[in-house]
């Protein structure tokens, strides 16, 4: 929806401004640069208030500055873990709704993961049934799909008698 007046210009936030998302997105462009590998990494943008007395906005963007969803919510605690969720939500959002894909996906079963919190971690969480592990699995936490791709070293199996 357009006002009678230009809209702000986004600006791209440098480095430091915003610790904790820059940390936060930092792990997602990690997830980002194994799974869709010929995207260029995402950017906070900052686009000024319309009014003085507000604080600017900051959004996830693509590298093409496009952005989709709403703004990162300041968070009054502080914390790292609700700042990465924030993060991990503008990402997702703005990346499958600009690429028009789910993003990012399970490679067991081809459906779009959602971030939640798993052992006090966030981390990528599938609605696609495991026959062993029962119905949902975790994937992997933000930020490490890569250790998926390439693997540190091949899982331990522990075998079980039944
Ligand atoms: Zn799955």
């Amino acid at each position: 929806m357009h006002t009678l007046f230009d809209p702000p210009e986004p600006r791209r936030v440098s480095p430091g401004e915003y610790p904790m998302w820059d940390r936060a997105l930092a792990l997602l462009n990690r997830d980002l640069a194994v799974t869709l590998p010929e995207q260029e990494p995402l950017q906070l943008l900052a686009v000024p208030p319309y009014d003085a007395d507000e604080p600017e906005n900051v959004y996830v963007a693509l590298a093409s500055g496009e952005w989709h969803g709403n703004y990162l919510e300041p968070d009054p605690a502080d914390d790292p873990a609700s700042a990465l969720a924030i993060v991990a939500d503008a990402a997702q959002e703005t990346v499958t709704e600009l690429l028009w894909q789910a993003w990012p996906l399970c490679a067991e079963h081809g459906l779009g993961m959602h971030p939640r919190e798993a052992d006090e971690q966030l981390s990528w969480w599938c609605a696609g049934e495991r026959s062993t592990r029962g119905p949902a699995h975790v994937l992997a936490t933000v930020g490490a799909l890569d250790a998926l791709v390439h693997p540190p070293r091949p899982p331990r199996k522990r075998r079980r008698a039944s």
